[in-house]
């Protein structure tokens, strides 16, 4: 019997159980994988991620791993303008964010919850959710071919999208206007990578982006996303038209002259949080992914998944010292989640709609080329989510005219 059971060993996953099994908590951590293993991602981890890896004691972890820093983003329109934007706060601060490939990323946070006293088994695939009563009280799965069964008093599910626990809850967001596809590759030997994230919003990307992460030695993840219902309705082969970009795009022909495809390309789809589901129940809650809490703009998923594990093991926490863990008691977590990143996306859902228009990203990314003021609205929001808001009020898009 644990306190609580965290089924896939995610950044959602590894933070609920980090952050339980620190406050002294039996936690059993879950996951199909054996790690190290891959997931398919951009691999770009956000401010807000590593403020959370930060209160939980791994930050310090990613020194001694590979990973290159970032320090903004640097933007392209359409009509072929770039725009480098730096979000740092001043000169010498810590870089913001930084680029790690998942197949590092995920196994040293899934090490990190080990040595914070999370009990974990790999390789274990969770086939079902034990009910009693109107709670799920443990789960079902197979493990070196035998059916085995594990109770406790709370679950998890942080088994990402498409994962078991959100379907058997009825909390699944399978709604096409609110998933994105993606697809994203490893190339080596890409030429004119900065210390910025690139984000190009190019003509045969839309409504979406094609990206470039850097990562060390020249290599770079490299991809390109759009909401499934856009891509079905307009027949795009995501594969063919990233291979297009970087074939014929002059933008992009001569960087990737030399580069190498040194990964299969991979495909995966992105639960957005502009759908909101029901994540907490009697016995269980969900975080990440299961949860359906990606950035409707960015396409952002890590930082919100590390939230709302944090969140989760607070709230989680405080019920089991209460010994009430019904749905009642774990709505607050629902409560606390949303009253944080809510508004915010809501907002980025705004922003996606607006970003389907070509002459707005033409009109703000070629003001921001030539307008120091407008750059430095584009930082402070990098820096801080909560002046996302902007983007959507008529007032900043009369500053970017007036600019
Ligand atoms: C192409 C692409 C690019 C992206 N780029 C970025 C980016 O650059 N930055 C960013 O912040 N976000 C990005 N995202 C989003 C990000 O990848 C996700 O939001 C993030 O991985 C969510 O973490 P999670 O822990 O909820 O789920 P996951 O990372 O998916 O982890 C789920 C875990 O559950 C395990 N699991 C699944 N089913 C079971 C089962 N039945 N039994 C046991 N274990 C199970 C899996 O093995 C896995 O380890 C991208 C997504 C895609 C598809």
């Amino acid at each position: 019997m644990y306190d609580v059971i965290v089924v896939g060993a995610g950044p959602g996953g590894s933070s609920t159980a980090g952050f339980l099994a620190k406050k002294g908590f039996k936690v059993l951590l879950l996951d199909r994988a054996k790690f190290p293993r891959d997931k398919t991602c951009g691999d770009g981890i956000s401010g807000r991620s590593v403020q959370v890896l930060s209160e939980l004691g791994a930050l310090e972890h990613f020194k001694d791993v590979e990973h290159q820093d970032m320090y903004g983003v640097t933007f392209s329109s359409p009509e072929g303008v770039v725009v480098p934007i730096s979000a740092t706060k001043s000169k010498n601060s810590p870089p913001p964010g930084f680029v790690c490939r998942r197949f590092v990323f995920d196994n040293v946070l899934f090490e990190h919850a080990k040595r914070l006293g999370a009990e974990a088994i790999e390789e274990f695939l969770v086939t079902d959710l034990i009910m009693e009563n109107g709670y799920v009280v443990g789960v079902k799965g197979r493990h070196e071919g035998k059916e085995k069964e594990f109770r406790a008093k709370v679950v998890v599910g942080a088994d990402g999208a498409g994962g078991i626990t959100a379907r058997k809850l009825g909390a699944y967001n399978d709604d096409e206007s609110h998933q994105a596809a993606a697809v994203r590759a490893y190339y080596e030997g890409v030429e004119g990578m900065e210390d910025k994230i690139e984000l190009h919003f190019v003509k045969e990307s839309l409504p979406g982006y094609f990206w470039i992460f850097p990562l060390p030695n020249k290599r770079a993840n490299v991809g390109i996303g759009m909401l499934v219902s856009e891509m079905k309705k307009k027949k795009i082969n995501l594969v063919k038209t990233m291979e297009k970009i970087i074939q014929e795009n002059p933008m992009f022909k001569e960087r990737f002259k030399n580069a190498k495809r040194i990964s299969p390309v991979k495909s995966w789809i992105l639960p957005l949080g502009s759908k909101r589901v029901k994540n907490y129940g009697n016995g269980y809650v969900l975080v990440g992914d299961a949860s359906s809490l990606i950035d409707p703009f960015s396409g952002e998923g890590i930082g919100n998944a590390l939230t709302s594990g944090k969140i989760a093991s607070e709230v989680i926490a405080k019920a089991l010292e209460e010994g009430d863990v019904s749905e009642a008691r774990l709505a607050e977590y629902h409560k606390r989640l949303f009253d944080l990143i809510g508004d915010e996306l809501n907002t980025n859902y705004n922003m996606q709609r607006l970003g389907r228009f070509e002459f707005l990203l033409n009109l703000v990314i070629r003001k921001a080329q030539r307008s120091r003021e407008i750059q430095e609205e584009i930082s402070r929001a990098l820096l801080n989510p909560q002046e996302h808001k902007k983007f959507v009020k008529l007032d900043f898009y009369l500053k970017v005219l007036l600019a």
